[in-house]
């Protein structure tokens, strides 16, 4: 398994882990070391030292007792032998106490061979004082020249050796005191040099591990988070890394795809719902702005166009003229025909004048069976003249031929739609009582002048 795939908590339990066993490890072998170091000294303390010192205190003390055997042999009066004899007995009494501290420190083998040795030279040695004192106290005064002659010549050079062998007990403890010195001299530089090596390691292990963890994890987070970013711009075609990766990230990256995948789809119905909306409205406004029956612009369209027209002929003074037609007698149709035959000759009749007009002219329902048309140009009358002779010349399906009477003015300026209505309405009027089936120009409020 690729490292990226364990779990956060798995990396830093693993670094911890590693940390405190490192932790354990090293105070462990700190203290072995501490224990080697502090045997090292308790050994110099306890053993090596209080040899020597009692050694040295044997030592003096059988120099001592050589001394007052020497004194023995020297003195001239018997108070005086007897006064040495006290002390020897006193000095070999201290002897004998030393002796048994010392005993108590014996440890190594060549130690007690030593201090067997000792023993048997330092009892011979005591055999034999013990001979030359006897022969110093019945010789009264100072002891003979036979008597010195022995204690010189053989039971002192049992003492001697005697002192050699302490000698000997002294230098060995001041070996081992040394040796153990040094042992623990060498103790605390192998603990130095094991405890810095094994502490670098633990530094540099833990802290390159520590240093992957961070890294890895901040980059990680920091990758999702900018996706998260680019998803909250709208960004959905953003691609989420980390997807399924078997850890912390990797659940984060899921949601986020989740995420990502959810907001596409609402996005989607959003925009389904946008543009059924639009679609409504567009149709609404059709609606509004349409007449059912004809398909042509219904009367609230027409008064906005005509508003637009004459604002448009005051600016550029573009001529126009507005054209109002009716279809005469049509009430006859629709009692002859009925109601429905009435509405399609309508529609018929509204196809026919569509025909007829250019893009650039407007065609309406005025109301029932009226209609308006905005012309552009100055050929109001002639337009409409087109349309009066093109509607008489079509034949409607069992009504057979209608006629329209057509209402025509040209815009002048200072008009407002009332106006130009109203005079349309006139002209409309004015073809009616002449008779029908014919366009009239209003000319002015008098005279109505045919321009058929
Ligand atoms: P005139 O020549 O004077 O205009 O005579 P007319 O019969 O056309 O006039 P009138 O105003 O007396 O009658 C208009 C008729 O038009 C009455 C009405 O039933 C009919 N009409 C109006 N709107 C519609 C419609 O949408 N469909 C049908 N079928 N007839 C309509
Ligand atoms: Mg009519
Ligand atoms: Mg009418």
């Amino acid at each position: 398994m690729h490292l990226s795939q364990l779990s956060i908590s798995t990396k830093i339990t693993a670094v911890i882990t590693f940390l405190i066993f490192s932790m354990a490890g090293i105070g462990l072998v700190g203290l072995l070391k501490m224990r080697a170091i502090n045997a090292d000294a308790a050994a110099i303390q306890r053993i090596w030292l209080p040899s020597v010192r009692a050694l040295g205190e044997l030592r003096s003390n059988v120099i001592v007792c050589r001394n007052i055997i020497r004194q023995h042999q020297l003195s001239d009066t018997v108070e005086a032998k007897q006064a040495a004899e006290v002390l020897l007995d006193a000095a070999v009494k201290t002897n004998d106490e030393a002796r048994i501290s010392y005993e108590a420190l014996l440890g190594s083998p060549t130690e007690r061979v030593l201090y067997a040795e000792w023993v048997k030279t330092w009892e011979a040695y005591l055999q034999g004082a013990r001979q030359v004192l006897t022969l110093s106290r019945n010789s009264g005064g100072i002891a003979s020249l036979e008597t010195r002659k022995l204690n010189m010549d053989t039971v002192g050079p049992i003492g001697d050796r005697a002192d050699e062998i302490l000698k000997k007990s002294i230098d060995f403890n001041n070996q081992g005191a040394d040796a153990a010195g040094q042992e623990a001299v060498k103790s605390y530089q192998s603990a130095v040099v094991s405890l810095a090596t094994f502490l670098t390691i633990a530094v540099v292990i833990g802290g390159v591990a520590g240093i992957y963890i961070v890294r890895h994890v901040g980059s990680a987070i920091a990758s999702n988070v900018t996706t998260m970013h680019e998803l909250a711009a709208g960004h959905l075609d953003v691609v989420v890394p980390h997807q399924g990766e078997n850890n912390e990230i990797g659940t984060m990256a899921d949601a986020l795809q989740h995420f990502k995948l959810a907001l596409i789809a609402k996005k989607a119905d959003d925009d389904d719902a946008a543009a059924e909306l639009r679609d409504r409205a567009r149709r609404l406004a059709v609606l509004a702005t349409t007449d059912r029956l004809t398909g042509l612009y219904n009367r609230l369209k027409f008064d906005e166009a005509l508003v637009a027209e004459i604002a448009r002929a005051e600016r550029f003074r573009m001529p126009f003229s507005l054209v109002i037609y009716d279809v005469d007698h049509f009430k006859v149709v629709n009692d002859a025909f009925g109601h429905p035959i009435g509405d399609s000759v309508l529609a018929g009749l509204s196809d026919v004048v569509s025909s007829q007009l250019r893009a650039t002219d407007t065609l309406a329902r005025w109301g029932g069976e009226e209609f308006a048309i905005l012309v552009t140009g100055s050929d109001g009358c002639f337009v409409a003249e087109k349309l009066r002779t093109a509607i008489a010349g079509v034949s409607f399906d069992r009504v057979g031929g209608v006629t329209c009477s057509f209402g025509v003015t040209e815009y002048l300026e200072g008009d407002t739609p009332e106006i130009m209505v109203a005079r349309a309405d006139a002209a409309l009027y004015q073809a009616k009582v002449k008779g029908r089936n014919r366009v009239e120009l209003y000319a002015s409020p008098e005279s109505v002048s045919s321009a058929a």
